[in-house]
């Protein structure tokens, strides 16, 4: 199946849903970033919440998302925009426990580290940013995502998402849902909200048997007809990296620093973090943007 994200109504408009499949995008992260299976985790529910934050934003806004715990995977980086495109990044892509957590699943919580920052940068354009930043409350991310929603957005939510990793390191099944509370929301909703987070089996799961981000939604809200599907956005792992924006940085190094990369290397390349493409850069290419620097 194709990822993609669904944007709904549910209760009669008194709650806002969310959902995504991201196998294939979760994917696509792991081979660039050759994550290990905590890693691969991590990045993957990073990149998923991401991505149903992105799709809560308008038009052309974009979302960064930065975790820097004290577990061994390191600051964890993710963005995302309203076009269902998101790309990230882990420190160490080599995290990987022989034994599992207490729940049987990949201890995403022991990689990512229990104390540090979640925090989210919202670019509004016309040069405007909205930050906002909250302490690790789990390091199992979902939980840590619903925390920030509710503290620095006051937005009473449930964020789910979940990867499954398989033998040889390829991503089985990823996804998540975001479900949040409109004005009107009253305490029967509420409960019959709480009522079908709990019964509901793990995200990851619910993808792995093949359940559709309509019918995840559908189990949240307690039935099809309770649910109202707005918008459908395809999902992919897009960077936006090119050699020209690598070209414009090298110049901002100055001309000092490109005569010495001509003279002693003969050259230069550049990695992209978010997506690992290469870029090289020759002698003459080099001359070039010498010649345009300051
Ligand atoms: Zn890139």
């Amino acid at each position: 199946m194709t990822d993609y994200l669904i944007k709904a109504l549910a209760y009669d408009g008194r709650v806002r849903a969310y959902a995504a499949i991201t196998t294939d995008t979760i994917n696509e992260a792991q081979k660039r970033h050759d994550t290990w299976s905590v890693s691969s985790a991590a990045l993957g529910r990073t990149m998923t919440a991401t991505l149903l934050m992105g799709a809560m934003q308008k038009e052309d806004q974009k979302i960064t998302i930065k975790i820097e715990g004290n577990g061994p995977i390191g600051p964890i980086i993710a963005d995302s925009n309203t076009q269902g495109h998101v790309r990230g990044y882990v420190t160490n892509p080599h995290v990987h426990f022989d034994e599992l957590n207490g729940a049987g699943k990949l201890d995403v919580r022991r990689g990512v580290g229990t104390e540090g920052t979640l925090s989210v940068v919202k670019d509004l354009g016309f040069g405007q940013n909205f930050t906002g930043q909250i302490p690790i409350v789990s390091g199992e991310i979902g939980e840590d995502f619903t925390y920030y929603l509710a503290k620095s957005e006051q937005i009473n939510s449930s964020v789910g998402v979940g990867v499954l990793v398989n033998p040889d390191d390829s991503i089985k099944a990823a996804g998540g849902f975001m479900i949040q509370l409109m004005p009107g929301a009253d305490d029967a909703l509420i409960d019959d909200l709480e009522k079908n987070l709990k019964n509901c089996p793990t995200v990851s799961r619910l993808i792995d048997e093949g359940k559709t981000p309509e019918e995840i939604l559908a189990i949240l809200a307690g039935g099809e007809d309770n649910l109202q599907i707005l918008e459908k956005i395809p999902v992919s792992f897009e960077c936006n990296c090119s050699k020209e924006r690598f070209g414009a940085a090298i110049i901002s190094l100055g001309k000092d620093e490109i005569k010495q990369m001509i003279e002693e290397d003969h050259g230069a390349e550049a990695e992209c973090h978010f997506c690992r493409n290469h870029y090289h850069f020759d002698e003459a290419e080099l001359e070039k943007l010498y010649e345009e620097a300051q």
